[in-house]
């Protein structure tokens, strides 16, 4: 390694990757050092493509293609002979998706001439960077600038350690060589209700666990409400309020503990995967000296932009504060090398998107009803169906409503919230709108497309002023 590097980023996850790109895209040489290995080989693309974004999209594609062929296509009169899964073949396509895409990242990163260094990467003091390859001798680089990102891993409670064979955490539940019959799922978040629905889809009867009273209470009420009726009526059994206190592994069974309303009760599952979230990782990535702050959480301690206390050293994605989403560290890792090379680059955090990819998907944008009263506004809010949406309804999509919640005064728009077909490309058209500060008057006056999904975005606009067409709407304005 005799060559200098402009810039180091540590870790090859969707942050740390996107980062280099686009420093080699300004002329930086660059340098992404990654330890992954994934079945047995060195890979990019970090927690997302390995096992997390793609893997769970893959296993929640198949197996809602298995519960549609089975539940649905006769209602289009389509008859099938007898539906059976191959589980075996099913996580091979899902293997294959991830092999495709994370050596899609390996040439991208060759393409644009950045160093893969297979191994660990380590913050020294003075801003250098010592590299542990996977074969060969320890080197320390001295780069002008580097980007931590590390990412972050699930988050260990100690009533039920994980064993990747019948208490899993979110990668082992991505393995399953059989569909559980009984699968207990500790954490009603987005793991849980994602991983949940893949194994009832294939058959699995699912309990979701959740300590808090409250089911996905950062989301809008009305969504939240309406998406824990729509995933209990498709066979979850969630218990909200369920504080698991043990856990014991009999045989091939795992007993769970827990008290629900006062009461201790225990229920017997043949797999049971923790999804209680993630914390960040940062497990050996600062020599003690570096000089880069943590947080009382674990967190690296960054600014706006994602600089860290040390000038040249930047923290993205997961390790830093804000929600673990792949797009968010994306957009970080953009920014920092943007910072770098002297752009005025920032992350809107008020527009990041969540969605929750179950069928029908929920997603939302900006401020939730709650949130825009509690920050002071006069809310003024418009709902509408999927059930009276022509494309819905001939899709058998009709679940679900989009919702806008905006400022009664300036009817600026604050929020989006969408459950139903599409939600998760729906919401862009929130995140635009909100990008672009519009009213909900913006939204009232544009022209969609007929007959689609997004009329019912145009009719919940016009639904803010009691004017949605397809609807009988007592106050008008
Ligand atoms: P990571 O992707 O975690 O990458 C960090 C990389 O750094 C890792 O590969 C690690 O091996 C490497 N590394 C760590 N330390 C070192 C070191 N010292 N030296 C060298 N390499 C090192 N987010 C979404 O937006 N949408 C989704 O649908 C979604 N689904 C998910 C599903 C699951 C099951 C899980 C677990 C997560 C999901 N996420 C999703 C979250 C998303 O995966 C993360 O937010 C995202 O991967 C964070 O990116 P990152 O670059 O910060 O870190
Ligand atoms: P999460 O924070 O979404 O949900 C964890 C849930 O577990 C919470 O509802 C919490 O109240 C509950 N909980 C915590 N401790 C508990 C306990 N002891 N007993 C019972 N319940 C408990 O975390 P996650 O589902 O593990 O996901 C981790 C991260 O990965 C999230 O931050 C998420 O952003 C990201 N992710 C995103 C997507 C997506 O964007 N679609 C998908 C998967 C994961």
């Amino acid at each position: 390694m005799s060559q200098q590097f402009d810039l180091v980023v540590i870790g090859g996850g969707p942050g740390g990757y996107e980062a280099a790109i686009r420093a080699a895209q300004l002329g930086f040489k660059v340098a992404c050092i990654e330890k992954r290995v994934h079945k047995g080989k060195p890979s990019l693309g970090g927690t997302c493509l390995n096992v997390g974004c793609i893997p769970s999209k893959a296993l929640l594609d198949s197996s809602h293609h298995y519960e549609d062929t089975i539940h649905h296509l006769g209602d289009h009169g389509i008859t099938t002979g007898e539906v059976n899964i191959d589980i075996a073949k099913m996580l091979a396509r899902k293997d294959k998706v991830v092999e495709n895409l994370t050596g899609g990242v390996a040439q991208l990163l060759k393409g644009n001439g950045i160093e893969w260094l297979q191994g660990t990467g380590k913050l020294l003091a003075g801003k250098k960077v010592e590299f542990v390859p996977f074969e060969g001798e320890t080197q320390v680089l001295e780069p002008k600038y580097v980007i931590l990102a590390s990412g972050s891993v699930p988050v260990n409670i100690p009533v039920a350690p994980v064993d990747q064979d019948l208490i899993v955490d979110s990668t082992g539940a991505l393995e399953f060589a059989e569909v559980p019959k009984r699968l207990g799922v500790i954490g009603a978040g987005v793991i849980g209700l994602e991983l949940g629905s893949v194994w009832r889809r294939l058959g699995s009867e699912v309990v979701v666990f959740e300590a808090l009273d409250a089911f996905l209470p950062m989301a809008d009420k009305a969504l939240s409400k309406e998406f824990q009726k729509i995933l209990t009526k498709q066979g979850l059994d969630i218990r909200i309020g369920a504080k698991v206190s043990g856990t014991e592994v009999n045989g091939r069974e795992v007993t769970v503990k827990y008290n629900q309303a006062g009461e201790d009760k225990e229920q017997v599952f043949d797999k049971l995967i923790v999804c209680v979230g993630r914390k960040p990782y940062a497990e050996g990535l600062l020599a003690e000296d570096a000089g880069i702050k943590l947080t009382d959480r674990g967190f690296i301690e960054v600014n706006d932009h994602c600089a860290t206390s040390l000038e040249g050293v930047y923290a993205i994605g997961d390790l830093v504060r804000g929600p673990m989403l792949a797009h968010k560290a994306m957009e970080e890792g953009v920014m920092a090398v943007e910072r770098i090379h002297g752009h005025a680059a920032q992350v809107n955090y008020d527009t990041i998107i969540s969605v929750i990819y179950t069928h029908p998907e929920a997603a939302w944008v900006g401020l939730t009803e709650e949130q825009a009263v509690a920050n002071g506004h006069e809310v003024k809010t418009g709902q509408f169906p999927f059930a009276v949406n022509g494309r819905a309804l001939a899709a058998g999509e009709a679940a679900g409503f989009v919702k806008f919640v905006a400022d009664a005064k300036t009817d600026r728009l604050l929020g989006m919230h969408v459950i139903g077909p599409g939600a998760s490309d729906i919401v862009h058209q929130g995140m635009i709108a909100l990008e672009f500060v519009s009213s909900v008057e913006d939204l009232q006056l544009m022209t969609f497309g007929h007959p689609t999904y997004s009329e019912v975005v145009h009719e919940a606009a016009l639904a803010v002023d009691g004017r949605a067409i397809h609807a009988i709407q007592r106050k008008r304005k």
